[in-house]
């Protein structure tokens, strides 16, 4: 891949069991405070990488299977995620529709023994960003990284807030006030209202908003866009407020921007 030359270039190991590993010189990203997933059972593997993304800036919090992630992911909001696939208690795919379904946005990058051009499409069609095989070098895995959070941070002169009405989404600390009243938004809950904002005035169907909130390509026979934005709208439109959240029956939702 063509990344931006780098001194941690020069640090190309792979992560085989038995290696302890981390040769010098790392260069240390300590501006990035970025908060790190890594979902891996394989012992060597989780620990020469805990200490390697430490090394590299990112705080790094470690699940060794599916439901362990699930419930950190569920109390942390993390900038980034590293998926191993074969996890001891679920596949590593279907971890990633399940975070995908409770609202967590931030990029996966797949890491995996499996190396067929099926499993990659596959992992990237179900919602990972990105995919690295094992054995794998650290360098490309850390400019993979960076590739991503570059690719998923707010760009330069992008608006880090939206407005509509007197409703205010903070993008980079997921909260959302109604004349400056803070919102207790689920994640999920803000993802929904933050795609209604970027979308106010228009009319957003229920297809829409399975596909861009629940990456769900095909409509399936649920109610869950509905049951979620009933819950959604006590929130913003409760407590006797000016309702913005308004139903076109059959058809789907627009937030009012006046
Ligand atoms: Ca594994």
């Amino acid at each position: 891949m063509n990344s931006t030359p780098h001194r941690d270039d020069n640090s190309f190991i792979s992560a085989r069991p038995g290696h302890s590993l981390l040769p010098a010189p790392f260069s240390v990203h300590y501006h990035l405070c970025m908060r790190l997933l890594l979902v891996e059972d394989e012992h060597d593997i989780q620990s020469f990488l805990r200490q390697a993304l430490a090394e590299a800036g990112y705080i790094v919090d470690v699940a060794p299977d599916g439901k362990t992630a699930e419930s950190l992911a569920a109390t942390h909001p993390y900038d980034i995620l590293i998926v191993d696939l074969g996890l001891p208690d679920m596949d590593g795919i279907n971890l990633i529709l399940r975070l995908r379904q409770t609202g967590v946005g931030a990029p996966v990058l797949i890491l995996s023994a499996r190396r067929s051009v099926d499993d990659r499409v596959r992992g990237l069609e179900q919602g990972g960003d990105d995919y690295l095989t094992k054995p794998f070098a650290l360098a490309e895995l850390l400019a993979r990284l960076r590739n991503l959070l570059k690719r998923n941070s707010p760009q330069a002169g992008e608006p880090t807030r939206l407005h509509v009405q007197d409703l205010e989404l903070d993008l980079l600390r997921r909260e959302a006030t109604r004349s400056g009243q803070p919102l207790q938004l689920t994640a999920q809950e803000f993802v929904l209202l933050e795609y209604l904002c970027r979308n106010a005035g228009r009319v957003v169907t229920r297809s829409m908003i399975l596909q861009k909130v629940w990456g769900m390509r095909i409509q399936p026979d649920t109610n869950v866009v509905d049951v979620h934005i009933y819950r959604l709208r006590g929130k913003v439109d409760g407590s006797g407020r000016q309702p913005l959240i308004r139903t076109l029956r059959g058809v789907g939702y627009v937030l009012k921007d006046r």
